[in-house]
């Protein structure tokens, strides 16, 4: 391209929505809402610095800009910034966030079954039996357990709504998930079958406590391939003061002996953990450290509590700070590992750096009610896992199909259009708002953007796009495994 002819010359131009960074001394923009990535050379960012002070014509930047750089390179980067949208017209109007809603007959590519709502826990902060509860499981009209038929139409529910996807995922969540072990072993013999007379594959995940973990049940999960999630909170004195059963004593002594029998016996799928953060348990590395080194887990993911803000182990605002700065100690550590090719098992990291890799740009805080949902235990489906069985979240039930009319209304309710305070929020693209169940216990409304952990989110964000920086300054070829 000759640039003279390119760059339109006339009015000013002036700066359009990205964010900044730094990382290994080079200078990135991430483009919003494109959610792209663009790495600036010394005249795109000597243009932007020019234009930080005010709007300029491209005539006034060639001339600012002549003693370093030639009016072709001026020009030539003035254009590849438009194209980016980082520059653009001065009086140009800002861009509207699209109103784009998904595609009839968008395909299901996970079903979550809750197959049991019973527990043999009693957790303090439990968003199922605790305090901020949204479906009356214990004395409500749910049965405790699904049964074998409605888990094979959950089954037949799933491949049917996959369409074309030649892989389907269902993972099985509870309550206490064991509690129901026969169901799981038919129903996964029972998906095993259909998928393969129907030319899919199907894979299959569990969330347990791991207090169930008896020998015939890890050899079944090993043989079968199922992708374990053990629901753990940390050390021995965490765990104990936050996962017990229902008398109240601890849960580690019991889980301890069966997770080590599960990672020695259960080697087709890596292991994973998931710690349910409080006001509590903020030691985010001791926690890593200890499930990973001293247990033995594969990965770990962190989620924060739950919860209204009145709790006690909500988290509160220094509670967050510490939360962010273990996040980015624990992340410098998964990057120093990522640049020497290394595995390293903090989860949260990975999966923000893939999406950001992906150039994921959502409209929806996630899957939920549309390439996710979650059967509750009389085949109601639901948005997810955590709206199962609430009449309120209902789409429809595996029996008759997806309500479509409901779908497309929890679809246009929940779109990033109808969350005003997003749009000039620069981290929408990863967070679109958040989860719809966060939002739910906070606000009472689903549909509500969770604007209380903006900053936090906004922070993380920021520090995984310097990690990406970073890789994609030292050690690209690393990034490539997000491609797979
Ligand atoms: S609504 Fe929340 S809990 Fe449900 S799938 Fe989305 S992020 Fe997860
Ligand atoms: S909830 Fe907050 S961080 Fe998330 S997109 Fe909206 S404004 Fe941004």
């Amino acid at each position: 391209m000759n640039p003279s002819v390119a760059t339109r010359t006339g009015g000013a131009l002036a700066l359009r929505e990205f964010h900044p960074f730094e990382a290994h001394g080079a200078r990135f923009l991430y483009m919003v809402p494109s959610a792209g990535i663009f790495r600036l050379d010394d005249a795109s960012a000597a243009v932007l610095d020019a234009l930080a002070a005010g709007p300029r014509t491209a005539e006034a930047l060639v001339d600012r800009l002549a003693t370093v750089h030639s009016e072709d390179r001026v020009r030539e980067a003035i254009e590849e910034l438009r194209q980016i949208r980082a520059v653009g017209d001065v009086d140009a109007p800002r861009e509207e966030v699209a109103n784009d809603l998904p595609p009839a007959g968008f395909p299901l590519s996970t079903m979550v079954l809750n197959v049991t709502n019973k527990c043999n826990l009693a957790c303090t902060y439990c968003y199922e039996y605790g305090e901020d509860k949204i479906v009356d499981t214990q004395y409500g009209k749910q049965p405790k357990f699904m049964s074998t038929e409605t888990a094979e139409e959950s089954v037949e529910f799933l491949l049917k709504e996959a369409g074309a996807n030649p892989v389907a995922h269902l993972t099985f969540f509870g309550g206490e998930t064991l509690l129901n072990f026969p169901v799981l072993q038919q129903t996964v013999a029972y998906a095993r079958r259909r998928a393969a007379e129907v030319g899919k594959r199907m894979e299959f995940s569990l969330t347990t406590n791991a207090t169930l973990l008896e020998p015939d049940v890890i050899e079944w999960l090993a043989e079968n391939h199922i992708g374990v999630t053990i629901s753990i909170d940390g050390p021995k004195e965490v765990q104990n003061g936050l996962r017990v059963f229902h008398n109240g004593k601890g849960t580690y002594e019991v889980v301890l002996p069966r997770i080590r029998e599960l990672l020695r016996v259960h080697r087709t799928r890596p292991i994973g953990a998931r710690v349910t953060l409080t006001q509590r348990n903020l030691d985010v590395l001791g926690i890593f450290r200890h499930l990973t080194e001293e247990i033995g887990f594969w990965e770990v993911g962190f989620a924060p509590v739950t919860t209204s803000s009145q709790r006690e182990y909500a988290i509160d605002s220094a509670g967050h700070d510490r939360m962010l700065h273990q996040f980015e100690e624990l992340g410098r550590g998964w990057l120093d590992a990522a640049l020497r090719d290394e595995h390293h098992g903090f989860s949260n990291a990975k999966d923000t750096l893939e999406e950001i890799h992906k150039g994921v740009s959502k409209a929806y805080g996630c899957g939920a009610g549309l390439g996710l949902m979650g059967v509750a235990t009389d085949g109601n489906v639901s948005l997810c896992h955590r709206f199962a069985g609430s009449d309120e979240h209902t789409i429809g039930s595996v029996a008759d199909g997806v309500d479509r009319e409901r779908q497309q209304a929890f679809l246009v309710d929940h779109h990033i259009r109808n969350k005003p305070a997003c749009h000039t929020c620069w981290a929408r693209p990863i967070c679109s708002g958040g989860c719809y169940h966060e939002a739910h216990v906070r606000y009472g409304e689903s549909s509500a953007p969770n604007l209380h952990y903006c900053t936090w989110v906004r922070s993380w964000t920021h520090t995984c796009l310097e990690f990406y920086g970073t890789l994609a300054e030292r050690n690209p070829s690393f990034l490539a495994r997000f491609d797979a």
